[in-house]
Parts: structure tokens; sequence; C-alpha cells
């Protein structure tokens, strides 16, 4: 089944720059090279916001079907074979404005030589919302803020493996632009053919992982071929997890609603503070919450289950902490355990340590846990 890839159109295939400062030059005039396109917002900097928004507003849709293409003969080419190969179905998301649409289809169907039926074509904002709705593997873009919204939907599935592959398109009024650190995942490219290399690539690991998993149609009836199998091993989640777990989710449905989460979300830092307050409580040798009359472990797994699901289902509010050099303070601080445990050897051995089994009760627990 051919994969869906969603490509920007201005900036990435079509040159919108250098025509739409011949038509500034022709409203305000002044000399075409003494502007440089090494910036994003080059037209507001150098003509003013207002004025570069007239220009804008007095473009006639056909404007729009006569700029020069940005890649080349070949590369349309391979895109096109890469279509009728089956290999992608192709989603031109472009932020032209709406009256520009026919001129953009005829656009692209005359420069890649096809029919405007063997490709969709939007003319939106929200690329990023779309990309997931049309389950894009690839979202190529020169615009950062596209490349940004792309990183934090990845951001709310799963952080290692980018759900939508973004992909900056590089072009000079990008080239300074760093739009994600170290721990968030991005590609450059620096051609069409280099992005749909890129977006291949992606594709293919998607099969070889579906690959990896064994069809339908083999029986794992062999102990040895569960073994092998590169399935969820489900059948290693404790049970119990489960039945606890399910208790504190039967209170909250009665407080909130049946999976109320997925549908308003809630916010990490909420469930982090909960799930604290339960193992901080628990450790502290308490059993059972006494707000609920549960043990604190049910709400505690209930707490994390409500945390990966409504990170699944896009609904978690991530406001985690700034990263604030907390690994590198562990480092410094971690060698002094093992100078503190050596400057008192001799009395840590023999001194008494207190535990739960120094509690009052503790002979109580110890009979009710072997009746
Ligand atoms: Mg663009």
């Amino acid at each position: 089944m051919a994969s869906v890839i969603a490509i920007d159109i201005d900036g990435v295939l079509a040159d919108f720059n250098g025509p739409f400062l011949v038509e500034l030059r022709k409203d305000y005039g002044g000399p075409l090279s003494s502007v440089s396109f090494n910036c994003w917002g080059w037209a507001d900097a150098a003509f003013g916001r207002s004025k570069a928004r007239r220009t804008f507003a007095r473009l006639l849709p056909s404007w729009w079907g006569d700029l020069p293409p940005l890649a080349t003969e070949a590369e349309f080419a391979r895109l096109r074979s890469l279509v009728e190969d089956g290999h992608f179905d192709v989603h031109f998301v472009t932020n032209r404005p709406v009256a520009a649409y026919r001129a953009t289809e005829l656009w692209l169907a005359n420069t890649i030589e096809c029919d405007p039926s063997d490709f969709t074509l939007v003319c939106l904002k929200d690329k990023a919302n779309y990309c997931a709705k049309v389950g894009a593997v690839c979202l190529i873009d020169d615009k950062p803020e596209n490349i940004i919204e792309v990183i934090e939907y990845n951001k709310t599935k799963q952080p290692f493996w980018p759900s939508i592959m973004p992909i900056l398109f590089s072009q000079p009024w990008n080239e300074g632009v760093e739009v994600a650190n170290g721990g968030d995942w991005y590609w450059r490219a620096t051609s069409l053919t280099e992005a749909l290399d890129m977006a291949l690539n992606k594709i293919r690991w998607l099969e070889a992982d579906s690959a990896a998993a064994p069809s339908p149609s083999t029986k794992l009836s062999n102990p040895k071929d569960i073994v092998g199998s590169n399935k969820l091993p489900l059948h290693l989640w404790p049970p119990t997890a489960t039945a606890g777990g399910c208790l504190a989710l039967l209170e909250g449905l009665t407080k909130y609603g049946r999976a109320n989460w997925r549908e308003v979300g809630v916010r990490a830092s909420v469930y982090a503070d909960a799930l604290d307050r339960h193992m901080k409580a628990w450790f502290d040798g308490e059993d059972i919450d006494p707000d609920s009359g549960l043990p604190h472990l049910y709400k505690a797994i209930a707490c994390v289950a409500i945390l990966i699901d409504a990170s699944a289902a896009g609904k978690l509010t991530d406001d985690r902490n700034r990263i604030g050099g907390y690994r590198e303070l562990v480092a410094q601080l971690t060698p002094h355990v093992e100078r503190i445990k050596a400057a008192n050897k001799g009395t840590m051995e023999t001194v008494k340590h207190y535990t739960i089994e120094d509690n009052p009760d503790a002979i109580e627990r110890f009979i009710k846990a072997n009746s």
C-alpha cells in the first residue's frame, strides 16, 4: 500500500521569494539585489509588515500558477514514478490562499506531468495535525514552525520513534535556525532527491518492523516460535497489577467518568505529584490510602497507566521540568556514598537500622501474612 507523504510547495517545489520580491519592487521601487532571503521574515524586515501584506493581498490567483520550479525535471520525474510505482500517495500541503487552489493544482499537474487525480492538494495552516490525521510518514517543509509542530506532535506519541518524520528543507531563510535540541528528532534535506530518499528510508524501516513480526497465518504452537516472536509479550505483565490498578480506575470512573483523560487530557505535573504522594506514603509504611480506602500501590499504578494512555492519545500536557542538571548532580554526588560509608565503617554494621519490621503492629502483620 502506498504511504502518504506530505510535501510543502513554496520554498520546496516552487520559488515564491524571488517573484514576490519582484512584486514588492513593483509596488515600492528599489533594486532587487538589495534584499537577501536569509531570514524567514525578510519581506517584513525590508518593507515593513503592512506593505508586505498589501502586496501579498493583491496577488492574483493566477500569479501562483506561474512560479518557477525549484526542483529539477529529473526530480519531478522521480516523484512521479514513485507515485506510479505505488510507493507514495503524495499530499501537497500549502498555506497558499484557497483562491490559488486551482492555479496550484494545474501548476503541480503540469510540472510533475501527471493528472490532478494522482495527488491530493490541500490549502491549510495546521500541517502537523493534517499529517497526523492522514497518517503521513513525513512532512517536507521549509518553514521551521511547521517542523517544530511536527516535533511537538511526535513527543505526544513516541519520543524515540517519530510518528511523522519532520524533514526541514534547507533554504537560506532557515539555515541559521535550530528547530530542536539534541533530544528532538528532525532531518534536514538539501534537495528534493535527498528528502524523498529520507521518506523512502522511513518506509523501509516501517516495512522491516512489520516484516519482523510473524504473519497472522503463522501458528505459534511451537515454544521456539514463541521465543522468536517479535510481538508484544503481553503475558509478561503481572495480572495482579492489572487487578489492583483496575480498582483504582473504577474509583476514578465513579468520580470523573470512564476514560475521561482521553477527552479532557491530563497535566504531567499533576499525575507525577499524585504518584509521588502515593509512593511516599506507601514507603513510609502506610498500605492503604485513607482517602479512597484502596492500597497506595493500586493508586500509583493507575497514575502511571493514565500518563501512558493520555500520552498515546495525544492528551498529555507535558509540563515536565526544564532540564536543570539533575544527571550531572547525581554523578557528582554518587562518589560521596562510598566515602560516607567508608568513614563510618564499623559502627554502620553494628548499630540498629529501623524498618517496617519495627512498627508497633509488626507482629499483627506477621500473623496476618502467615495465617
Ligand atoms: Mg514553504
